[in-house]
């Protein structure tokens, strides 16, 4: 689609991209309308995946038409799983649809989301002023950015902890790099996300300058912290960053978050909480007590793509100062920044991408047709079928939960019967493949507590009690199988 649609091959190219248009949107109608009744996910047939993996590079070209047939026939039906709301595994929504509809239109437009008087640059000033009000976190203009999940928005957040942490003591790691830069220290629960430790190893920190967080069943031993800190600033250690997860990866367990605050205000340390998945479960009253502290955060990342099923890519940085970003990242020296356009600067000041996509249309669309009220139902809902699957898990005498959900993922065990408690972590690590190949609900594993563990986290708006029962039966069968065979 090279030609300009100017002129009479311009709008022969427009009205076959009016057709195939329709015609796909027809087609993706009718694949998420059967989604709920056919398999969660299916592995592909070997020759089409094949067939894919071998694609010839081809010397011609197609037709828009022929090229939807081929998505409609090889690609849609190929998915992950995660429309199907039997589908409980990593923290993956299906995508909303109103952000299926924007990407569409954020495309055609194409913008490259960085600066200047366009829709997209105040659309994304507004939707990341929306994210923060959402989870109530204070934001001023410039404090905060798209990025493409997580872990791009934890290296920008980070990039600037770094920067200020050295800053304070006389040394610009801008120009100077890490050399003669004392060791900076980041005490990191061992529950944290592994985003946070590849952050830090990119920034130069060394993963050998990582301190556990003394957190034992959701309670801070902050003595032991504050000690810890002491020892590391008498051998002459530069500690600077503490880490809270709002919302664990593995279990979903929110930090004592206001208490991992007041260590990082009293020792002076950039205080960064993960609420990748979870800071949106502020939302939901009976549990909205457990995010106190939260935005007492320096930084706080949030991942749309996660609980309001943004579509995937949509992360988001907020930080308190705008100015601790600008300081890692901008290129414009300050004695110009006040001569430009925008006061606040452009996106690639306070980031590393300079060509960045329109992120923020799908992310306001999807918050757009909810409002807050929908999102905040929709979170609470998550919660209470957690709690449900967890009372299911516990009425189970073949499985056992590995911890008290407290957000919308649920830990647990299988322990078929007859099974040698040796043999345990064996079963346990087969099941999540095991049930995912046949079809009727899909979780995935990790290793929680030093055990091999089951987690289902539950995203969709569509999952039901009925899907909660179908995951419990399938994951008994399952490990009864796999518990005959390992004897
Ligand atoms: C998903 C997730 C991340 C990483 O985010 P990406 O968007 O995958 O880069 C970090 N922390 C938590 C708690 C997560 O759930």
């Amino acid at each position: 689609m090279s030609e300009p649609a100017t002129g009479a091959a311009g709008q022969a190219e427009l009205q076959a991209f009016r057709r195939a248009g329709h015609a796909l949107v027809d087609g993706v109608a009718d694949q998420l309308a059967a989604l709920p009744s056919g398999p969660v996910w299916q592995p592909l047939p070997d020759a089409l995946r094949e067939q894919l993996l071998e694609l010839p590079l081809p010397e011609g070209g197609g037709t828009v038409d022929d090229l939807v047939a081929t998505v409609l026939r090889d690609v849609l039906p190929h998915a992950m799983g995660n429309g199907h709301p039997a589908f409980f595994g990593w923290v993956n929504p299906p995508p909303s649809l109103a952000g299926v509809v924007a990407s569409l239109a954020a495309a055609a437009m194409n913008p490259s989301v960085v600066a200047g008087d366009h829709a997209d640059v105040h659309l994304e000033r507004a939707v990341v002023r929306w994210l923060a009000e959402l989870v109530g976190f204070p934001h001023a203009p410039g404090a905060g950015l798209l990025t493409s999940g997580a872990s791009a928005a934890t290296i920008v957040c980070l990039a600037g902890a770094r920067g200020r942490a050295l800053a304070a003591v006389g040394h610009d790691v801008r120009r100077a790099g890490l050399a003669g830069a004392p060791q900076l220290v980041a005490y990191v629960p061992a529950e944290a996300h592994s985003c946070v430790r590849r952050a830090l190893e990119l920034l130069g920190l060394g993963s050998g300058a990582l301190r556990d967080v003394p957190l034992e069943a959701g309670r801070l031993d902050a003595v032991a912290l504050r000690a810890s800190i002491a020892e590391d600033r008498a051998s002459g250690a530069l500690p600077a960053l503490l880490v809270g997860s709002a919302g664990t990866v593995n279990a979903g367990v929110i930090d004592p978050l206001e208490e991992l605050a007041d260590v990082a205000t009293a020792e002076g340390l950039w205080y960064h909480v993960d609420g990748a998945y979870g800071a949106f479960g502020v939302l939901d009253p009976a549990i909205s007590a457990r995010f106190r502290g939260m935005v007492r955060a320096d930084s706080l990342v949030l991942d749309p793509h996660k609980w309001l099923g943004v579509p995937i890519d949509a992360g988001c940085a907020l930080v308190q100062r705008g100015d601790d970003l600008r300081d890692a990242f901008s290129l414009i020296p300050p004695y110009l920044r006040q001569n430009a356009g925008e006061p606040v600067g452009t996106f690639a000041e306070y980031g590393f991408e300079q060509t960045r996509p329109f992120r923020a249309l799908k992310t306001w669309a999807t918050i757009a047709v909810r409002g807050r009220a929908g999102i905040a139902a929709q979170v609470a809902r998550a919660n209470a079928l957690a709690r449900e699957l967890a009372l299911l898990i516990e009425g189970e005498a073949e499985l056992e939960l590995a911890a008290e959900p407290e957000t919308s993922i649920v830990a647990f065990r299988a322990r078929p019967k007859g099974c040698p408690s040796a043999r345990l972590d064996d079963v346990n690590r087969a099941l999540p493949e095991a049930v995912q190949a046949r079809g009727r609900a899909f979780v995935t594993g990790t290793v929680f507590g030093g055990r091999e563990t089951l987690r289902a986290c539950i995203l969709h708006p569509d999952t039901g009690s009925e899907h909660l029962a179908t995951l419990v039966a399938e994951v008994v069968e399952t490990a009864r199988t796999l518990a005959a065979k390992v004897r």
